[in-house]
């Protein structure tokens, strides 16, 4: 599965109180690394991203380096990754824009 950053971050703040925590919640995986292909690095941040395809627009949030979160063009994920809505709530979760 091949992502691409979006570069831009929603404004909505959902009370995981971070997208690596939102992640994290509702994928029930953890990681401690990079969950780009091939990399190791595990200063991690929940990073936007949509599916690399034509017919699905959604954003969705899975754990980058600092480095793949900037990174420009498609990133390959490691297999077996999930990726989560970003507008995926707790059933007692509120999205607050701030
Ligand atoms: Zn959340
Ligand atoms: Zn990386």
């Amino acid at each position: 599965m091949k992502v691409k950053n979006i570069n831009g971050t929603s404004q909505n703040i959902c009370s995981c109180n971070s997208w690596l925590q939102h992640w994290r919640n509702f994928s029930r995986q953890t990681t401690v690394a990079c969950r780009a292909l091939g990399c190791f690095r595990t200063d991690i941040v929940g990073t936007q991203v949509q599916k690399d395809i034509e017919y699905d627009n959604e954003w969705y949030i899975v754990p980058f380096c600092k480095s793949h979160h900037n990174a420009t063009g498609p990133v390959e994920l490691v297999a077996g990754t999930k990726l989560v809505s970003v507008n995926k709530k707790m059933k007692n979760e509120k999205i607050t824009s701030q």
